[in-house]
This record gives structure tokens, C-alpha cells and sequence, in this order.
């Protein structure tokens, strides 16, 4: 007898893997035929400044600069050249459309496409790009989340192109895109997306770093915050995905028994890439490099089925563009290849998730055009500049001492929480690691006396000017760390894989712009009251050090007793998304972020709301397609399987009796999730539901699962019909 459920498609998937190949691409040849270089074709599809100041009169290409390195807008007359520029290249690379490509509130990136396509005052049709297409659309702002911040009949919103990133083009099998990358506005000037935020944050940072190399007698020069995103994602086989309800509509799978093997062996990391997936990567940097996107590593990860990319890191703006566009190529060759790529933060229960290790660093751009750039967070050559590393070092510990709350906000999402504090990625308490010898030279600067010393003097003994060598030589860097400094850069490990860097690095640099600001007003009040330069400095340095003792740790940040310590410390510890979040709203953040013009307090509320309400969907979600999954397929195949060994009679009695046990917990657990869903207040507000979903809904949630695991590992296998952990992550 059987109830029609089978392994049949599981068994069908695996005959079809065993005939996968690696997929070949061509790459672009030379004139003779042969592979161009990479470097040959970086960037073939992007209009960068270089390209521009070719197709443009040189007055125009003047005014685009200005209104790039100003922030301003640009006027009619010169977005009209640069629109005809646009055009003709656009339309020599065999491109027939055009988009405004921006980031609103919902992680990833929105576009709508027009043709150029249109008629001349004579009615003939011709190609068309104008001044006020590039610079300006509109598109319906009602249908991207606000977090309430207009009602709809007025959330009118318009995208404006932001001349700081270069305009792309996408390809696809039957044609050419043109991308105009803008941030994207309400009409009474909101910022409705992620990018808007971020460039004033960048703006905010560059300010405060001004305002401290003035006092230090620096000439002036324009800083900016440097980003490299690291980012992590699991392959898998597509036929897989397809066969997983859960992985299809959450990303993550729900239910799944752990395999005899997972990740104990150690044996994935640096292993050696299998064939097919490096078919996938070396044509996915293949399309990146096209994009301009400067990708440069790649390796397996911990996990089974784990990998990861980098770049070569860029001013954070493009790098976030950058990362929206490797996510996106991630996904879209993928499927070339037959594989799906998760970038869920945790797709698989029991090994490692995925981050998006954000490497940031502060340095002041070349001057007289060069790309020169020299990065603040390194001890320099020069006393001075040791000097000035410390400085600035301070200003970052004061900004996440201060903040740290915010920070944890920043990178909180039903994703996330399944892998921080998970003993395997950093804990929701954030916190810096500096090492060993920066930490003794800080021990040192806060005991020591520091009177009639010069401060450059000081920073030459403790030596802080060898601090390059020995971190590049210190392998033994601390992995447990949110937030770790590595030699001359910090890097925030906490970031979700799959969220926008654009939010988490927009409150990062609102916080140390904060922090750098207050070291400026200390220094001032120094000043004022009479001291020298050099012993104010020192002073100020000294202060920061007590004042952020707390938030710097050098342990293990995944031990039990890091929490107990952290917490004598006073350090926040928000475990799950619903307190997290509401850290976007406390005093101390609206004060920050309103008072450096990164958000105003109706921004900053609604991103509130727009996160609070992501979370409470994802997880409803995530409810419905368990409950779905339980009924409509581990029921099923337990009971089809209890009517096999009913029939086998009573040597197969025992079994049929435990799972008929298990079946009955099951379904018994099942109702009870669904009541506690029920229980969700309807009049309730939005994050009184999260934390309800928090509390009383996912913890029932892994109770199903467990009942859900159990089963799978006494039904049969050509019972079961959802593709299991050894295969989805064995098997490609
Ligand atoms: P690891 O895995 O050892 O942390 P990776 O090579 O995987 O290192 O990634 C390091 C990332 O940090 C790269 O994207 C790299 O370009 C970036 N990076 C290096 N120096 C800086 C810097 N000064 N500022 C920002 N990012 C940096
Ligand atoms: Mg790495």
C-alpha cells in the first residue's frame, strides 16, 4: 500500500547531480583570439571618471567633478552632456534600456526599466536619454517600505542619481541594461533608502576627522571611510533548493536532521575548491570584474558547502554598491550552473553561519589627483603621525563604547540572531579586540606619568610605530571578536551575510564621528585652559583610555564567563532582534544621529518600524512554511511509513509504536505553535509582537523541529521527501 509520498524526487535529484559538469563560459578574447587579462577588461562595463573625461567637453567634465567632490547637484545644462555622453556609450555597447538603481529599505536593490526608445517632434522613433532622465525618476515610493513615515496617498518619492557612483551596465541573456545608481527621496526631502544615510554619515566622519587634524596643525584634506566586505554564502545544488520549501521561502532550512558528519573534521577550510564550484566563482569574477568590481579572494569556509569572496577594499559608498551587486551576480550564476547560493545567515542548524566581515578604515585621499591614500588607523612613519593613529584609535573606542548598543542594531535580523552567540560567530555583546601590543602600550599610557614629556617623544618609546610589522607577522589574531582591530583596519565580524553593509557601516560611522567629536571638545577645553598642545593630547588620550576600559576584550568572546564579566561591566547584551532594535530609538542614539544629521527623528523611526515589521514577517513566515512542511510532508511520510510496517506485521511492532509516539508529539507540537501564533495581539504594536514572536513563538518553533528531526531519522529513506543535510551538503 502506499499514500503516494516518496523519495522519488530526492532519488531523481541525485541521478540528476551525477550528470552535472562544470559549466564552461567564454571569456572576452583579444583581436588575435586570445584570453584577454582581467585587467584588460576591468571595469568594460562601467562609465567610470576616466571614460567620462574622454566623451565630454572639458568644461562639463569640470562641473562634474566639482559637483561630485562638493556633493552637490548637478545643474541642466551639464546633465544634459553628461546624458548624451551616457547615451552614446550606452548605445555602442548594444544597450536598449535604462534604470534607476537604488537601495530602498528592504536590504537588496530596487530598478525600473525604460526603454530609450521614443518619437521626435516629426513622430519618428528615435533613441532618447535626456539631462532630467539621468538626474531624476519617480518612481511609486508607496510600494517600498517607509516604516510609516508618510501615509500613502503622499509617500510620493523620487530617485536621484548620486554622481559618486558611476553609472554600469547589466547584461542578460537577451540584451543590456544601463544602471543609474541613485538614492532615493521623499518629496518633502526623507531619506527613503540606505544610501542616503550612508553618505551623510561618510560626511559626518569626514567633518569630525577634519576638525581633530586641524587642531593637530594637519593641512586639510578630505577624509573618507574605506570599506572591504568579506562575504560569506553556502552552494548548494539547485535541485535541492528546489525541493525545500523552506530553504525556497526563508532562506534557512526549518527542519533537517544533523548528519554524521558536519564540520568536526576541520577539513573544509582552504580545502580545495571541487571543480564545479570553481567553474561558478571563476565566472562569477568574471562578471564582477566587468562591473568593476575589484573581487580578489576566494576559499572554502569552515562548513561544508561554505565559501567566501573579497574584494580589494574601496571608499565604503561604491563598496556597498559593490556588495549589492556580488550578492546579486552571486545568486544569478548560480543557477547558470545549477546550484542555488544561500546567503542566509544560518541555512543549515549545527556548523557555521555566514557573515559579512566589514573591514573599515578612515584615510585621507591623495592630493593634486593622485589615488595615493593614507589610512588613519595606521601607525605611521613619524611620531606625528603615531600620534595622530592613537588619536584616532581613541575616537573609534569612544564612539563604540558609547554606542555599542546601536551598533548591536545595527546588524540585528531574524537571520542573525540563529548565529550570534551561537559559539561560532561573535556574540551580541559587542565589544574590541586590540591585541597584545597595543593593549600594553594603552596599560602603559594610562599608568604612566606623563608630565613635561613630549607627546611625540612618548609615542616614540612605547612604540607604536612598530605596531605595522608585528601585526602583519600575528597570526594569533583573536576570530571571536565583533569587532577586532587587525593591523590597520578594524573588522566588524557581527555583520549578517546577507544584509546591506550600507546600515550597519552608516551607524558605525555616526558613532566614531561622535566619538572623534568629543575628543575634539576635550582637546579645546584643554587648550583653552592653558595647556600645551602636546600635553593636552596626551591627556585626552589618557582620559579616553579609562573612560572605554569597559567595551576593549581580549579573550575569548564565545566563553560563558565573557557574559558574566561583560555584564559586571555594564555592556549590553541583546540577545535577540526585538531589544536590539530598540536601541535605534533610545535617547542616546536619536540624540547622536539627529544632532550629526544622519537621520532625522522621523527617519530614524521609521527605519524602526521597518525592521521591527521585516522581523515579525520573516518569522511568520518562517511559521507557515513549517506548519505547511508538517502537515503536508513529515505527517505524511510517517504515516505512510507506519502503514509499511503495520503491514510487516508484528516484528515491526516495536517501531510502529515509536513513531506513532513521535508522530502523535508532532502533530501535538504543531497545534501548539499554531495557537501560540494565534496568540499574537492583533491590536498589539508592532514591536510588542516581535518580542512575543521572540519569546513565545520560536522557541515552540524548535520544539517542532526536534520531533520533525527525530522522525526523519527512523522513517525510511525512500520515504522521505525532503532532501536530507548529508546530501544538500555532500552532494553537488
Ligand atoms: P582575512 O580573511 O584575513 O580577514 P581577507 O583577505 O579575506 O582577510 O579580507 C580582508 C579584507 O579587508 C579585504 O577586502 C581587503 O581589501 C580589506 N582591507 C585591507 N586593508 C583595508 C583597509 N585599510 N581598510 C578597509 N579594508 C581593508
Ligand atoms: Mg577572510
Amino acid at each position: 500500500m502506499s499514500t503516494g509520498v516518496s523519495a522519488g524526487a530526492r532519488f531523481s535529484a541525485i541521478r540528476e547531480l551525477s550528470a552535472r559538469v562544470p559549466r564552461k563560459y567564454e571569456p572576452p578574447k583579444d583581436e588575435t583570439g586570445r584570453d584577454l587579462r582581467m585587467a584588460a577588461y576591468f571595469g568594460s562595463n562601467v562609465l567610470d571618471r576616466a571614460k567620462l573625461e574622454t566623451r565630454l567637453p572639458r568644461d562639463a567634465y569640470a562641473k562634474l567633478v566639482q559637483t561630485i567632490e562638493q556633493g552637490k547637484r548637478l545643474d541642466p545644462e551639464t546633465a544634459a552632456a553628461v546624458a548624451g555622453a551616457i547615451k552614446e556609450w550606452a548605445l555602442g555597447c548594444g544597450v536598449t534600456h535604462f534604470c534607476h538603481w537604488f537601495q530602498p529599505q528592504t536590504g537588496s536593490t530596487a530598478e525600473k526599466h525604460d526603454a530609450f526608445l521614443s518619437f521626435d517632434e516629426r513622430g519618428r522613433t528615435i533613441e532618447k536619454f535626456s539631462g532630467s532622465q539621468l538626474i531624476q525618476s519617480e518612481p511609486d515610493a508607496s510600494s517600498f517600505p517607509s516604516g510609516g513615515m508618510r501615509t500613502t496617498f503622499e509617500a510620493r518619492g523620487y530617485t536621484a542619481w548620486d554622481p559618486s557612483s558611476p553609472v554600469f551596465i547589466v547584461e542578460h541573456t537577451n540584451g543590456k541594461t544601463l544602471c543609474v545608481p541613485c538614492v532615493f527621496i521623499s518629496y518633502h526631502g526623507d531619506a527613503l533608502d540606505e544610501k542616503t544615510a550612508l553618505l551623510r554619515s561618510i560626511d559626518a566622519l569626514s567633518a569630525a576627522t577634519g576638525e581633530l587634524l586641524k587642531l593637530l596643525g594637519d593641512p586639510p584634506r578630505k577624509v573618507v571611510a574605506m570599506l572591504g566586505v568579506e562575504q560569506e554564502y553556502f552552494l548548494i545544488d539547485r535541485a535541492w533548493n528546489s525541493l525545500r520549501p523552506d530553504l525556497l521561502m526563508s532562506g534557512r532550512t526549518l527542519i533537517g536532521g544533523q548528519p554524521p558528519k558536519g564540520q568536526q573534521l576541520e577539513d573544509h577550510y582552504f580545502g580545495s575548491i571541487p571543480a564545479r564550484v570553481l567553474a561558478f566563482m571563476t565566472e562569477v569574477e568574471h562578471e564582477l570584474c566587468k562591473l568593476g568590481v575589484p573581487v580578489k579572494t576566494r576559499h572554502n569556509e569552515v562548513a561544508p558547502s561554505q565559501f567566501e569572496t573579497a574584494p580589494i577594499f574601496e571608499e565604503a559608498s561604491i563598496a556597498t554598491d559593490h556588495n549589492q551587486l556580488t550578492m546579486e551576480v552571486l545568486r544569478k550564476v548560480a543557477l547558470r550552473h545549477s546550484f542555488a547560493s544561500l546567503l542566509h545567515e544560518k541555512p543549515f542548524a549545527g556548523i557555521n553561519g555566514s557573515g559579512k566581515h566589514c573591514n573599515w578604515s578612515l584615510c585621507l585621499t591623495g592630493t593634486g589627483g593622485s589615488a595615493a591614500t593614507e589610512n588613519l588607523l595606521e601607525p605611521g612613519k613619524t611620531p606625528h603621525e603615531n600620534l595622530r593613529f592613537l588619536l584616532v584609535l581613541m575616537g573609534v573606542l569612544k564612539g563604540v563604547h558609547q554606542h555599542a548598543g546601536l551598533l548591536r542594531a545595527g546588524i540585528a535580523s531574524s537571520g542573525n540572531d540563529h548565529r550570534l552567540g551561537a559559539n561560532e560567530a561573535p556574540p551580541a555583546i559587542i565589544s574590541v579586540f586590540l591585541g597584545d601590543l597595543l593593549t600594553r602600550i594603552l596599560t602603559e599610557l594610562e599608568a604612566g606619568s606623563i608630565n613635561g614629556q613630549a607627546a611625540e617623544q612618548v609615542a616614540i618609546r612605547l612604540g607604536v610605530g612598530k605596531l605595522p610589522e608585528i601585526m602583519k607577522d600575528n597570526t594569533d589574531r583573536n576570530r571571536t571578536s565583533p569587532f577586532a582591530f587587525t593591523g590597520n583596519r578594524f573588522e566588524f565580524r557581527a555583520v549578517g551575510s546577507s544584509a546591506s553593509p550600507a546600515f550597519p557601516v552608516t551607524l558605525l560611522n555616526a558613532a566614531v564621528a561622535d566619538g572623534l567629536g568629543a575628543l575634539v571638545r576635550a582637546l579645546e577645553a584643554k587648550v583653552a585652559a592653558g595647556k600645551t598642545r602636546d600635553h593636552a593630547i596626551l591627556e585626552v588620550i589618557k582620559d579616553a583610555i579609562q573612560q572605554t576600559r569597559a567595551i576593549r576584550f581580549e579573550g575569548n568572546n564565545y566563553s560563558e564567563d565573557w557574559v558574566h564579566e561583560a555584564d559586571k561591566r555594564g555592556l549590553p547584551h541583546l540577545r535577540k532582534t526585538p531589544e536590539a532594535l530598540e536601541q535605534l530609538v533610545s535617547e542616546r542614539s536619536r540624540e547622536m544621529l539627529t544632532r550629526l544629521g544622519i537621520f532625522s527623528e522621523e527617519e530614524l523611526v521609521s527605519r524602526f518600524h521597518v525592521r521591527t515589521e521585516r522581523y515579525v514577517k520573516n518569522l511568520l513566515i518562517e511559521v507557515d512554511t513549517l506548519i505547511a512542511m508538517v502537515d503536508t510532508q513529515v505527517l505524511p511520510a510517517s504515516y505512510s511509513y507506519a502503514a509499511v510496517l503495520e503491514q510487516a506485521g508484528p516484528v515491526a511492532h516495536g517501531a510502529l509504536e515509536r513513531l506513532c509516539v513521535l508522530a502523535g508529539e508532532l502533530a501535538a507540537r504543531r497545534d501548539r505553535l499554531e495557537a501560540a501564533t494565534r496568540g499574537i495581539g492583533k491590536g498589539a504594536s508592532e514591536i510588542d509582537r516581535a518580542h512575543y514572536i521572540a519569546r513565545a513563538v520560536a522557541p515552540v518553533m524548535l520544539e517542532v523541529r526536534e520531533s520533525c528531526d527525530r522522525l526523519e531519522a527512523i522513517v525510511a529513506d525512500d520515504h522521505w521527501p525532503l532532501p536530507k543535510y548529508r546530501e544538500m551538503l555532500f552532494l553537488a
